[in-house]
């Protein structure tokens, strides 16, 4: 039987990009997905119906992170989607993916630029969790998707790689904190990924950034999806408030 049979999960940010593969991944092994998105009905719908293909279970909400009542928004349609197919609101695993990069040097980052990334990558997170706890029932899986960049030096994300930071504590806190009730938090690491974005169709960038990692290529967002199947189910209860690393050795130097 797949090892998440019977349990439901949240991953946000999972219209595309890593989080669509966390959510395609989560699925086949047996999870209720709920996938989500802020600005394509039609993409979350899209992994949705790839879920089904395959004989999995899930279903789309929209709610944009970052923007007052979001939270709040996020879980009105989370609790209806799961309250319509398991009669109940519980939710076992909660994957914290959305967000958003930087790429602007130090000196351009504006305030506006620092509060968005910020908002999005961290605060949104925090509420979510505080939010969650009312349906994570003990036992369940917390994973935040973190980034290299908490401890690989880039000065062109150093707005962004701080927000990582924060979601790094976010982790390290809450996992003492939710302990008693069985529930781990982890952080997961991607080194740089192929989100689909227009970069990734250019072979002398994808050289150069494939040269970060030991492995010489750039990850795949499945090579980051298993890292958090494998925290999401009962092999990782032993395992919590630690940071994985899934950069594909980027972080050897
Ligand atoms: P993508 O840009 O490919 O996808 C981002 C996802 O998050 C989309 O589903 C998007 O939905 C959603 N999202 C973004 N902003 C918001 C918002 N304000 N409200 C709601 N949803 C939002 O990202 P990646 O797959 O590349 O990254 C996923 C995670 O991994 C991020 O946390 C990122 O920081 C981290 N990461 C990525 C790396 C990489 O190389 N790709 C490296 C290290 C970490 P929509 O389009 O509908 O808004």
């Amino acid at each position: 039987m797949p090892k998440l049979t019977g349990k439901t999960a949240l991953v946000t940010g999972s219209s595309r990009g890593i989080g669509r593969s966390i959510a395609l991944r989560l699925a086949r092994e047996g999870a209720l997905v709920a996938v989500h998105g802020s600005s394509s009905q039609e993409a979350a719908d899209e992994v949705v119906r790839l879920i089904e293909q395959d004989g999995g279970r899930a279903f789309a909400l929209q709610a944009e992170l970052g923007v007052p009542g979001d939270v709040h928004e996020l879980f009105l349609a989370l609790e209806r989607g799961l309250k319509e197919r398991t009669g109940g609101t519980d939710l076992d695993i909660l994957v914290n993916n959305a967000g958003v990069m930087g790429g602007t040097p130090p000196q351009d980052v504006t305030p506006e630029q620092f509060d968005r990334l910020y908002a999005v990558n961290a605060k949104a997170p925090f509420f979510l969790v505080q939010r969650a706890l009312t349906n994570i029932p003990d036992g369940g899986r917390i994973v935040n998707i973190s980034s290299g960049l908490t401890r690989f030096a880039n000065p062109q994300e150093v707005a962004y790689a701080m927000t990582k930071g924060a979601i790094d504590q976010l982790t390290l806190h809450y996992a003492k904190h939710l302990a008693p009730r069985g529930i781990t938090v982890n952080s997961v690491g991607p080194g740089i990924t192929d989100n689909g974005s227009p970069v990734f169709g250019i072979p002398e960038a994808v050289e150069q950034m494939a040269a970060l990692s030991a492995f010489n290529r750039v990850g795949r967002p499945e090579d980051v999806a298993s890292v958090v199947a494998f925290l999401a189910g009962d092999d990782a209860r032993w395992i919590t408030g630690s940071y994985l690393d899934a950069s594909g050795g980027t972080l050897l130097g």
